[in-house]
């Protein structure tokens, strides 16, 4: 036929099956005789099944894809998700004293006649509330442990934003059945080898006992493995291990609190000697994992701090290692073949940013799809996109790390100017004048905004000069007034996080 397209994805991980879903919802494939997607995957290999934590993203994709928001809570086990608290990032702790701040997803609290980030930074340092605190409701709201919404309203739609905490391979499962719903043949094979033909580009793929089969397209999701675009294709690898430090995790699951204990709606992010423990609360376990760089600490070591965070202890020993490369792929398309998700790239767990970046790729995949002409046509667009997001997650998570005054030789590494990118830099000096504003950033790369580096900075006590603000300054202090007031309101009109999910178990 005319135009006709074969894409051939493999692996079968969140993003192997997001991007199929994706493309098939896109295309409406069921009504499009002109598209074929199918997708291989070995489960003898598995997947990766870790990130359990999610970003607000995660609810439009969802929604777009037609998954229906509750019936995805119960089978994942998922909780909600309101942000993140760092514990212990900033100092050391010392004889018991720790420090924290909380990063939520809802942005501050926008008023066009006062300057609320302005004004909270000529306040008293010693006396002001914590920055997210003083600007949105949703540090309390997180903090007395409410859900994000009542449960009356509908699918994805809330007062407050938020994302999920969820079981990484009930996940793979849902989408897996969506995406054959929508249309995608499905075949469960090993991908032994990729023929390539005089131009460089794979000719076609060869499979343990399906034999040769061939796309106009290949998906390359093979997660670390990278066996086409790192295997066949051989493209090179950037690596940021010189500035994320970070290339093992030890992760496990353990008992969850009991029902009758608070739920978190916040991934605890907890800093120790030389990297970071997440802490996440689904609805029947907690997943924990340490996250170290393995230049800084060994694994029985990692172990040791593990076993030591709260109610891992012997669970510590089993812990599963995953070793990373902190990086991306110099080109995550070339010729005949795309790469999405760790194929194409990982740099680190910190603020769940693994899946945005799936669900980026194949939104970039699915609006550049060529139905005639060279299928790679788009290829040096979406290169550029891709490396610039990358770029530009690199500096954001840098920002936890090298803002910290803990005294340890990881954190004082981090904190070497050697290793901040000088483009992280150039915006740090900026920001001692004045804080984050939009135009510092070009959306379309951005997996986050200007608030986001608001909340950091701040968490973090980084010094801006205290700036005069528009006009209006005055009402600042009514609207902080407000903000605590419509953050009492919510604590005493939402429902507990653990009734939100109970209800919602419950299908009530
Ligand atoms: P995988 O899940 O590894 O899937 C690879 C697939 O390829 C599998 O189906 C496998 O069977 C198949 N495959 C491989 N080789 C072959 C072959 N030869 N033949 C056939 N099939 C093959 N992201 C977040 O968003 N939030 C988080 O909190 C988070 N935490 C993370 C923590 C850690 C420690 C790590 C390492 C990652 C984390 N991530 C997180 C990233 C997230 O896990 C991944 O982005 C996501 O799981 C997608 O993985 P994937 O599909 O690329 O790879």
């Amino acid at each position: 036929m005319e135009g006709k397209r074969e894409i051939l994805i493999v692996g079968g991980g969140t993003a192997g099956w997001l991007t199929a879903c994706y493309l098939a919802k896109f295309f409406d494939l069921p009504r499009h005789p002109a598209l074929s997607i199918t997708l291989v995957e070995d489960p003898r290999i598995g997947i990766a099944g870790v990130g359990e934590g999610a970003f607000p993203t995660l609810r439009s994709t969802l929604e777009f894809l037609g998954i229906d928001e509750f019936a995805f809570i119960r089978e994942t086990a998922a909780t909600f998700k309101q942000g993140i608290r760092f514990d212990d990032w900033l100092d050391t702790p010392v004889d018991g004293r720790h420090s924290h701040f909380i990063h939520p997803f809802e942005a501050p609290l926008y008023a066009h006649d006062a300057n609320l980030v302005s004004h909270w930074l000529s306040q008293d340092k010693a006396s002001r509330p914590p920055f997210a605190e003083a600007v949105t409701i949703q540090q309390r709201v997180g903090q007395h442990h409410r859900g994000p919404k009542t449960g009356a309203e509908p699918g994805f739609a809330a007062p407050l934003n938020y994302a999920y905490h969820f079981d990484a391979a009930r996940f793979s499962a849902i989408l897996a059945d969506r995406a054959r719903t929508l249309g995608v043949v499905h075949h469960q094979d090993r991908l032994l080898h990729a023929a390539m033909d005089q131009t460089g580009t794979i000719d076609h793929l060869q499979f343990e006992r399906g034999g040769e089969m061939g796309a106009d397209l290949y998906v390359d999701c093979t997660g670390l493995r990278s066996e086409l675009i790192g295997g066949a294709l051989a493209e090179p690898f950037t690596s940021v291990k010189h500035i994320l430090f970070n290339d093992r995790a030890l992760a496990c699951h353990v008992p969850g609190p009991t029902a009758d204990a608070p739920l978190p709606s916040y991934t605890l992010a907890a800093a120790h000697e030389a990297g970071w423990i997440w802490d996440i609360g689904l609805r029947d376990k907690r997943g924990v994992g340490c996250v170290y760089s393995s230049a800084h600490m060994s694994e029985d070591r990692a172990r040791a701090v593990l076993a030591d965070h709260r109610g891992v202890g012997e669970a510590a020993q089993d812990a599963r290692l995953i070793s990373f490369e902190p990086g991306y792929r110099a080109r995550q398309w070339v010729g005949n073949c795309v790469a999405v998700g760790m194929s194409g790239g990982f740099v680190e767990p910190l603020e769940s940013t693994g899946i945005v970046v799936i669900e980026a790729a194949a939104a970039m995949i699915a609006e550049m799809f060529p139905f005639h002409g060279p299928v790679d046509a788009s290829a040096d667009r979406f290169n550029m996109l891709m490396t610039a997001r990358y770029d530009n997650l690199v500096n954001f998570l840098k920002l936890h790390y090298c803002l910290s005054r803990r005294d340890e030789t990881y954190w004082r590494e981090n904190v070497d100017p050697a290793s901040i990118p000088p483009s992280l830099q150039t915006m740090l000096d900026r920001w001692r004048h004045r804080p984050p504003g939009r135009f510092d950033f070009l959306i379309d790369v951005e997996t986050f905004s200007f608030f986001n580096y608001q909340y950091i900075l701040y968490g973090m006590e980084y010094c801006t000069e205290a700036v005069g603000g528009p006009a209006g300054q005055s009402d600042a202090g009514s609207m902080f007034a407000r903000i605590r007031n419509f953050s009492d309101q919510a604590i005493r009109e939402l429902p507990s996080h653990r009734d939100l999910i109970e209800a919602i178990n419950m299908g009530t």
